[in-house]
């Protein structure tokens, strides 16, 4: 998916996470008036006039004191004009153009960097003329918008696209399985990449990726082709100090974006955490096939029963995520490296299966048959049919009366029996309910 990547920048409380929000399409998510509060999201994928772009909000790192500020903003700056091809340098018509913006001004003209200036908080036509005074920043016309209405996003819109045309980048060849190769901190994450390079060195190539400093690698093993997103990312210890965990974020949901599947590695002897499960989940959530490598297997003082009680153990951790399979590597013996490749390339191949409606009804509506939907308010619930109704990532469809009053228990038991009978081994299954 090479697509244009733009970065909102702007000093605190000029309206960025409202803006943001506006442009991925999400209704107002939490926006604070405090500065500093951290976002939920700060990268998603925008859809206008059949063009996409990634979109970046940059300012939910802010430190709340003003000392700080300065260098944060700078920081701010850098990382938007590093990571992006345009950046979207907001500003506030209710303040005019302070101090900060000039600086942040600066910065964007010595960079060179194709830049639109958009002035928020424009909430009516009376207030159209504001934006004049902020062609003084010469940055180019600038843009009204009002983020918390809507009003003149549509042509915001417009102008960032017109401008972000020339960044196509070439699509990558669809029987390429893209993985991203994810996980914390020191678990093994660039010794993996460099043993797989090391070991294929003729049938490697690096290949520019979706952004300036990002690299992708084309490894070709048993006759197919898997692109490594981003492995510079990996390697890359910043200079950028305060914002280290803002940047690996970034980078991580980039590439989880962009991936078919997600290796996910964990050093085995520190075991899961909370942060994995949470990047786990959100991956889930984008549905994308997942792999749990667990590394540094050599550490680890084994007898035959160590590997099932390792494995036992994280199962309960990831909960409804122990569908995830997981495989016992290291990197540093070189043990099972292209078999957590297998394994991903399994995981790539469920995740666009399509099991047959005769199949699934062949199997669920005996089994509803004999393990009814608990009743609710006294309503019979049933079942009627079930399809599904899309591969690549799958999504399945049971049809019955009461769709809204199927219970979350009883979801969970019709994805459970979905697994043991069919699979799906790492994938995420979207499973919804229908009136029929
Ligand atoms: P950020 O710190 O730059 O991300 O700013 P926020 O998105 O958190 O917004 C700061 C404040 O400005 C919030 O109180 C928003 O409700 C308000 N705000 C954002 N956009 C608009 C707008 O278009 N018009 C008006 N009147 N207020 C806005
Ligand atoms: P990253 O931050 O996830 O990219 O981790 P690195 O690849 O930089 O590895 C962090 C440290 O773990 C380095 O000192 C590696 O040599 C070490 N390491 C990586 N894989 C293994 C492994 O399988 N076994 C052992 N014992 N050490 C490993």
């Amino acid at each position: 998916m090479g697509i244009p990547t733009v970065a909102i920048v702007g000093r605190p409380n000029v309206g960025k996470s409202t803006l943001f929000n506006r442009l991925i399409g999400k209704r107002k998510a939490i926006v604070d008036d405090q500065p500093g509060v951290t976002r939920d999201r700060i990268y998603d994928i925008v859809e206008w006039s059949g063009q996409q772009f990634a979109l970046i909000d940059t300012g939910g790192y802010l430190p709340e004191s003003s000392q700080l500020m300065d260098a944060a903003i700078k920081e701010q700056v850098d990382i938007a004009v590093d990571e992006s091809d345009l950046v979207l340098f907001l500003v506030d018509a209710q303040t005019g153009i302070t101090e900060v913006d000039e600086q942040i001004a600066r910065r964007l003209q010595k960079s060179g960097k194709d830049v639109v200036v958009a002035v928020n908080k424009i909430d009516s036509d009376r207030e159209d003329q504001e934006n004049h005074q902020f062609y003084r920043l010469g940055l180019g016309d600038p843009v009204p918008v009002s983020a918390m209405t809507g009003r003149q996003s549509g042509d915001l819109l417009d102008v960032v696209i017109k401008k972000i045309k020339k960044y196509q980048y070439d699509d990558e060849p669809a029987d390429q399985i893209k993985l991203a190769i994810i996980g914390r901190e020191n678990v093994g994450k660039s010794s993996l990449v460099n043993m797989l390079l090391n070991q294929n060195r003729a049938i490697v190539t690096e290949i520019p990726g979706t952004t300036r400093d990002s690299i992708d690698i084309n490894l070709n093993y048993q006759k197919r082709s898997y692109l490594l997103i981003d492995t510079a990312g990996l390697k890359k210890k910043r200079k950028i100090r305060e914002n280290i965990l803002f940047y690996s974020n970034l980078r991580t949901r980039r590439s989880i974006q962009r991936a078919d599947v997600v290796i996910y590695m964990v050093d085995i002897q520190e075991g899961i955490s909370r942060q994995d499960i949470m990047v786990l989940a959100e991956a889930a959530a984008q549905r994308k096939g997942l792999v749990l490598a667990l590394n540094k297997w050599d550490l680890i003082e084994k007898d035959y029963k160590t590997s099932r009680e390792l494995e036992k153990d994280i199962n309960d951790k990831l909960g409804v995520l122990k569908y995830i399979p997981k495989i016992f590597i290291s990197v540093l013996d070189k043990q099972r490296l292209y078999k957590a490749i297998d394994l991903a390339t399994e995981v790539y191949e469920e995740r666009k299966k399509r099991i047959p409606t005769s199949e699934l009804n062949d199997f669920f509506l005996p089994l509803i048959k004999a393990n009814t939907p608990p009743a609710v308010k006294g309503k019979e619930i049933k079942i009627n049919y079930v399809t599904q109704v899309q591969a690549n990532p799958p999504v399945i469809v049971f049809y019955g009366n009461h769709p809204e009053l199927i219970v979350e228990s009883y979801q969970r038991f019709l994805e459970n029996q979905m697994r043991r009978k069919f699979g799906f081994s790492g994938v995420p299954l979207l499973i919804s309910f229908r009136k029929k």
